[in-house]
């Protein structure tokens, strides 16, 4: 089956790989003329096989006067009178009861876990140079209440057979010395020691460079998707904005966060809200951390990634496409340089980054046949973890497809 694969984000290049393995053709398209520019280009680099927390949360509940009243710098939420908006408000507010939180939370821990094991696989066939490493994690919890608060979470996923420990501050500064350092509160922490990271840009473009070069896969970069035509109830070419329409079997969409550019042609893409967030990437320093790093009261994540120091965080629901905001990003670099002012005060060069994470009111993917199009399937919104998910998605696609 000849399959069009639309995206050449973590997704998509996941989704192509695994397409190809399966014995299919595959033409991996993207309106950018390489693979990882979109939301996938300077991510925080997690991933957290063991984290996997849905976003609408009973916490978040909570919290949710601070952020409507703009009273949490990590948040800013731009409310708008659209019909899309408010269906998915309202949905992740549905979201949001324990029940509905542990639900989601266990069906993206399933998921992370068959990435996961993708990932071993794909590592012990191909000679990949993304900056992967086992690094761990550390969670990093600015007093006794909210430390406490993590327990049961922490005693559920153990009962998974995820390795997760609490930590005292004493312990942590043992796993990660730089913490002696740090100048944020720390009650304690929750250890990961099995999560990794890498560079989700360089493993997107290394990736293709495999499946082309091994003639798996052929690409078709520079060219914007508009849209399907039809013959006889079942998809037949995919149209770009100004070349010759490229016939196919089936089309995958995995275009992140534009996905919504195509919601005439999709009905699914109207349940992918994006949320904005930023990163800053500088030289990594010597007594910088080598562990990741979340600091949860500020919902910052630290990460080495290769002979870089990356931070990122912020959460914003603003109108889709509002692109870089300096103001926004001024607030992420000052909390940074607040706690690891060796790091991030006087680095010499800086990466400044926004991206828009594809979020579903339940913050897991959807991956499934469109309801309009027959031949036509949705492997989109992972939300926060995109990169930690990509090729469990891509598993589950290909078996779909199968
Ligand atoms: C600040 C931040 C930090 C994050 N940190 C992490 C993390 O630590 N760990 C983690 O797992 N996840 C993280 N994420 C989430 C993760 O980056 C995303 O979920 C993931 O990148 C989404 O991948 P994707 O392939 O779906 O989308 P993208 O990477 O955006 O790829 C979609 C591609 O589709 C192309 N496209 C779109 N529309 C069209 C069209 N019409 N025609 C042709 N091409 C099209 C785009 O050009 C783009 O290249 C983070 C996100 C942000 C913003």
């Amino acid at each position: 089956m000849h399959i069009g694969v639309i995206g050449a984000g973590v997704v998509g290049v996941s989704s192509a790989y695994l397409l190809a393995r399966a014995g299919h053709s595959v033409t991996l398209i993207d309106a950018e003329m390489a693979p990882g520019r979109g939301a996938s280009a300077a991510n925080a680099g997690q991933l957290s096989w063991a984290y996997g927390d849905a976003m609408a949360s009973p916490a978040l509940l909570r919290h949710l006067p601070a952020i409507v009243a703009h009273r949490d710098p990590a948040f800013h939420v731009r409310l708008r009178l659209d019909a899309d908006f408010l269906r998915w408000g309202l949905r992740f507010l549905a979201n949001a009861p324990a029940r509905r939180w542990w639900k989601n939370t266990s069906a993206i821990l399933q998921l992370a876990k068959e990435s996961r094991q993708e990932m071993a696989m794909l590592l012990a066939e191909a000679d990949l140079a993304f900056d992967y490493r086992v690094a761990g994690k550390l969670h990093l919890y600015p007093d006794a209440s909210s430390l406490a608060a993590a327990r049961p979470t922490v005693e559920r996923k153990r009962q998974m057979g995820l390795d997760q420990r609490m930590l005292s501050r004493a312990e942590a500064e043992v796993v990660e010395p730089a913490l002696r350092t740090y100048q944020g509160e720390i009650a304690g922490a929750v250890y990961t020691p099995d999560d990794a990271l890498g560079d989700a840009a360089a493993f997107c473009r290394q990736l293709t460079d495999l499946m082309v070069r091994r003639s798996a896969v052929s690409t078709a970069f520079g060219r914007r998707v508009v849209g399907f035509e039809q013959h006889a109830g079942r998809l037949s070419t995919i149209r770009f904005a100004d070349c010759e329409p490229l016939p196919v079997d089936a089309a995958v969409v995995t275009a992140g966060p534009l996905i919504r550019t195509l919601t005439s042609a999709l009905p699914e893409a109207r349940a992918i809200q994006p949320v904005a967030g930023y990163s800053l990437t500088v030289p990594w320093t010597q007594g910088a951390p080598r562990v990741s790093l979340t600091d949860v009261k500020r919902k910052l994540a630290f990460a080495a990634i290769g002979d870089r120091f990356r931070v990122a965080g912020l959460a914003d629901i603003v109108a889709p496409g509002s692109g870089f905001a300096p103001d926004r990003f001024a607030i992420l670099r000052e909390t940074a340089c607040a706690v690891l002012p060796d790091c991030f005060g006087q680095a010499e060069w800086a990466l400044r980054w926004s991206g828009e994470r594809p979020v579903t009111p339940a913050s897991h993917p959807t991956i499934a046949p469109s309801r309009k199009i027959r031949g036509v399937y949705v492997n989109a919104g992972h939300g926060m973890l995109g990169w930690t998910l990509a090729l469990g998605s891509a598993r589950r696609l290909a078996e779909m497809l199968a």
